[in-house]
């Protein structure tokens, strides 16, 4: 199939612009790192990026031609293999952006899909060309996996989207072949469910990923406060869409707690696979201290670990920073943490915010074990094992235990 491929051939003449070794870190990580030369103008107010105080961002200028040209030189240079997406944007060292807004956005994607033979996942909240983006899709079969972030097309939109695209717009996009999957969210009754029937009739095919967005440390009180309501309302909006028995794909990845009780029995599994004694300590967050304190209650220490760092209501075994767990130890000698701590996307043994486990273990004298098999690459897979709603209507809502689960109470934090 390489062979089949052009290869445009670009220069690397700009190799020593300085801010080009940002550029090859996001490659060398399978990211395409084009930027708008700003932040995100469509200021969404529930934007996960409005605050990422947290890691450490290069202000890369508006990417050119001759930046775009070196980039794509690059990529090719890196052999392709089967079945492996680029993602559409630098999102480790840049800021997220919808880069659909770069006036040459569309001319560089359709580069990428003739001059490499390499896959794409593009996100946007809608400001791809629309006749193009469907032509390309047919073009391309199955190389583009275009993830479109509807978010609500509810009465909420122009209050949480000022400056998103119209929703007719959106809907254009839905109707033809490009659309692969389409999130959106409950903010309150008859929105996610409504929603979820308009995008259902016209595409048929796309997959609706659903749930609730996470407020964040830095979101204004009124996003918060629609984001809650969202998540009081997500079981009654979730069993309207069983009842439709829509024929897309549904599912519900977003909520930590559900994906965390969905997955109870191979969480136990694991955790008694590792051979873990009573006086041991594990760090856990939230939803899976709940877990093992219902199902393994003080076979272990658990020290639950908030995410102090991220802040809002975020409950994230990978997303928790090696900060967050020094901000808890008080007298542990020894500690055990899941390997997806450490697989931050900013470098080996690095958390999310590119803190070295080795300054970590320096900073605390406390020994660390780390435990390699809940890895990024298991959660993920979890995640998608169990996360179709028909699950979480039927082994969640309906299921008395989740209850149950839901009260259980956390330990204190001083
Ligand atoms: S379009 Fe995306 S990156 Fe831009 S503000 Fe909205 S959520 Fe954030």
């Amino acid at each position: 199939m390489a062979g089949a491929v052009q290869i445009l051939q670009g220069s690397l003449k700009g190799e020593g612009k300085d801010y080009y070794a940002t550029l090859r870190r996001e490659m060398d990580a399978r990211k395409i790192p084009i930027s708008l030369g700003k932040n995100c103008p469509v200021m969404c107010t529930f934007c996960y990026e409005s605050e990422h105080s947290y890691r450490i961002v290069e202000d890369i200028p508006k990417t050119g031609q001759e930046d775009w040209e070196y980039i794509l030189s690059y990529i090719n240079k890196i052999p392709s293999k089967p079945g492996e997406y680029w993602v559409w944007g630098g999102n480790e060292y840049m800021v997220w952006t919808d880069l659909f807004l770069h006036p040459k956005a569309m001319d560089w994607l359709e580069d990428f899909l003739t001059y490499t033979d390499k896959n794409v996942t593009i996100f946007t909240v809608g400001f791809v060309h629309v006749p193009r983006i469907h032509k390309l899709a047919e073009k391309y079969k199955k190389r583009i996996s275009f993830e479109l972030s509807v978010n609500t097309l509810s009465r909420h939109r122009d209050a949480l989207m000022p400056n998103g695209p119209t929703v007719k717009q959106v809907l254009k996009i839905l109707d033809g072949p490009a659309v692969t999957s389409a999130d959106f969210y409950s903010f309150g009754t008859t929105t996610m469910s409504a929603d979820a029937l308009t995008i259902s009739k016209i595409n048929k095919e796309c997959v609706l990923w659903m749930g609730c967005l996470t407020p964040l440390r830095g979101m204004d009180d009124r996003t918060v406060e629609l984001i809650r309501q969202g998540k009081k309302a997500l079981p009654e909006e979730a069993q309207s869409i069983y009842d439709y028995n829509l024929s897309n794909k549904t599912t519900i990845h977003t909520e930590a707690y559900i994906t965390a009780f969905l997955n109870r029995r191979i969480i136990v599994k694991t955790f008694d696979s590792l051979g873990l004694e009573k006086r041991d300590t594990l760090v856990v967050s939230k939803s899976i201290y709940k877990v093992l304190t219902m199902y393994r209650k003080k076979r272990a220490r658990y020290l639950y670990i908030p995410n102090a760092t991220l802040g809002g209501d975020t409950d994230c075994t990978a997303l928790l920073t090696l900060a967050d767990i020094q901000g808890r130890i008080t007298n542990e000698k020894e500690i055990y943490i899941p390997k997806c701590i450490i697989e931050g996307g900013r470098g080996k043994y690095r958390d999310i915010c590119g803190t070295d486990l080795e300054d970590f273990r320096a900073n605390t004298r406390c020994r660390v074990k780390v435990i390699p098999k809940i890895n990024t690459k298991f959660a993920n897979r979890q995640l998608i094992k169990n996360g179709d709603l028909d699950n979480y209507v039927e082994d969640y809502i309906y299921n008395p235990n989740s209850k149950i689960f839901e009260d259980i109470p956390l330990p204190e934090i001083n």
